[in-house]
């Protein structure tokens, strides 16, 4: 194909950003204390940039070792190649790097540094073309998506549902798995704030075991949370398989899932009911799409897993726009100076909806005052140095 210039990536850059938190998020196993990402920028021979985000919530180190693993094993990788063979880097990378994240015992980490460096080379293509992402896979589908408001409590829910009440939310994503009293006050108080008819989830962050959550499946019940998110602890198939045996309940998985090969195992079993992947851990864009494939020969809802930056979120959006096995988007309601602050115009929800951007590449534009401010470190990897 001609493109009229050669489309080589000279340079990979990397900056590391990070925020504190006003409100410091609660979940059952650690608070999350800062918002933190890593964002990758590859620069083509032409001077245009494509941006993508690693996600680095947790460790509270983990961006440290996110730039060791883009800066000595992705961007060696990368920087040379031709941007627009997206598929052919992406299988490189896995190529190249499964196997020592295999003996790392480390395939996260290996993947998430895999999600930036696959974005980027979707945005620098939609910019190059002057489209969406998501004109560029089969078309859009859809202008806006469904979207729910997510990580409410363990504390102060009635508060944080007032603060959000001029978004008009009509589903909502409870955190759960502070033990049984206080997630009973939970889900009373978001029914109390949010109403009946609000359509109510639940995230446990694989707070329990199987006989802990099949003891909670009656509250859930009571509440008429309508799916139930990583309930387990260690999210093994065959427990999840013995609680929906044990109690029918409809289940939610894959924020913490890696690559197409794993989500066939769950998407094919009738106890997982959901798939949700994060773009930003699971292998970017191109491997969520092949997920997506596969949530859709099984009849299965894709609902992506959010809780990063402004580029996973335009990501993210972009999906939904393209893929209908996409129904529903996470909206993350907490403090995050990362997300909204970070776009120029970022889309914002109203009565259950949210539009999607048909701005080129990723669809929005950083505000580079916001990027400067919130970045920590930068350094950049140039094809010379590589030889
Ligand atoms: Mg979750």
């Amino acid at each position: 194909m001609t493109t009229g210039h050669s489309d080589t990536i000279v340079s990979a850059r990397l900056k590391v950003l990070r925020a504190p938190t006003g409100d410091g998020v609660a979940m059952s196993f650690a608070p999350l204390r800062h918002r933190s990402m890593v964002m990758v920028e590859l620069q083509t021979d032409d001077g245009r940039i494509g941006h993508g985000e690693s996600w680095t919530n947790y460790p509270a180190w983990a961006a440290a070792e996110r730039v060791a693993t883009l800066r000595e094993g992705v961007f060696p990788l990368v920087v040379g190649r031709t941007a627009r063979h997206i598929t052919d880097i992406h299988r490189t990378l896995t190529k190249e790097l499964e196997p020592l994240g295999r003996q790392w015992g480390a395939p996260g980490p290996i993947m998430q540094a895999i999600s930036a460096v696959d974005m980027a080379l979707w945005d620098l293509r939609g910019k190059d073309q002057g489209v969406p992402v998501s004109a560029l896979i089969g078309g859009r589908v859809r202008e806006q998506s469904p979207v729910y408001a997510s990580s409410f409590g363990p504390a102060s829910v009635a508060e944080q549902f007032a603060m959000r009440a001029a978004e008009k939310h009509t589903a909502v994503k409870v955190k759960l798995g502070f033990g049984r009293e206080r997630d009973e006050s939970i889900l009373t108080e978001i029914r109390e704030a949010a109403g009946a008819d609000i359509t109510l989830y639940a995230d446990a962050n694989q707070a329990w075991s199987v006989g802990e959550a099949t003891k909670m499946a009656a509250l859930l019940k009571a509440f008429d949370v309508a799916w139930i998110e990583e309930p387990l602890r260690g999210n093994r198939l065959e427990d999840i398989e013995e609680l929906h045996r044990r109690t029918g309940l409809t289940i939610a998985t894959g924020e913490n899932m890696y690559g197409r090969e794993e989500f066939a195992r769950y998407a094919l079993s009738p106890a997982v009911a959901i798939l949700q992947p994060d773009i930003a851990k699971t292998g970017g864009l191109t491997e969520t799409l092949s997920i997506c494939q596969v949530a859709d020969a099984f009849r299965k809802p894709v609902l992506p897993h959010l809780y990063g930056g402004a580029i996973a979120f335009a990501a993210t959006l972009q999906l939904a726009a393209c893929v209908p096995a996409v129904r529903n988007i996470e909206y993350d309601i907490r403090d995050n100076p990362l997300r909204d602050p970070l776009a120029v115009d970022p889309p914002t929800p109203s009565a259950g909806m949210i539009r999607l951007p048909d701005g080129p590449g990723l669809g929005i534009e950083l505000d580079g005052a916001m990027v400067d401010r919130y970045t920590q470190s930068s350094e950049e990897h140039l094809k010379e140095s590589v030889g």
